[in-house]
């Protein structure tokens, strides 16, 4: 049953500069009002080499089996049966499958680890290691401009 707006929007973080914005559900990318660059809102496959400095996206990644990725991660949500070399921040769940070999700083508010997956490098792991969700706090749950005032 369709919702009473014609469009679902999602919340999301610029990748660049973590200011929060919404956009339609379906967006592939997006222009961040506040710093301008691109970011990627599509959720991303990836079945082959990849060698980047930077791999951001604003949703799920998901590195198959065949899937090889030298790069700093940074994704809602990462599945990874392949193999990641370089940081990863997760602002959702970081899932570790069988096949799983990451190597490098990981950060992530929720971690699944499946039998036989490798990880070798410093974990942080808890929705309080991902500093960058504060901003997705709703407006009435940010701490105040000013505390000041009537107590
Ligand atoms: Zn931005």
């Amino acid at each position: 049953m369709p919702g009473p707006t014609e469009s679902r929007e999602r919340r999301i973080l610029c990748t660049s500069c973590n200011a929060p914005m919404s956009i339609a559900a379906e967006a592939k990318s997006v222009s961040c009002p506040t710093c301008h660059q691109r970011v990627v809102t599509e959720a991303v496959v990836v079945k082959g080499y990849v060698a980047v400095r930077r791999y951001p996206v604003a949703n799920r990644i998901s590195i198959t089996k065949k899937g090889i990725v030298y790069a700093a991660v940074r994704a809602d949500d990462l599945d990874i049966d392949g193999v990641l070399q370089g940081e990863a921040v997760v602002l959702g769940t970081l899932h570790l499958k069988k096949h799983a070999r990451v190597t490098g700083p990981v950060r992530a508010s929720y971690l699944r680890v499946d039998k036989g997956a490798s990880l070798v490098g410093p974990v942080r792991i808890g929705p309080e290691a991902i500093e960058e969700l504060d901003a997705l706090l709703p407006a009435d749950m940010q701490p105040a401009e000013s505390d000041v005032g009537d107590a």
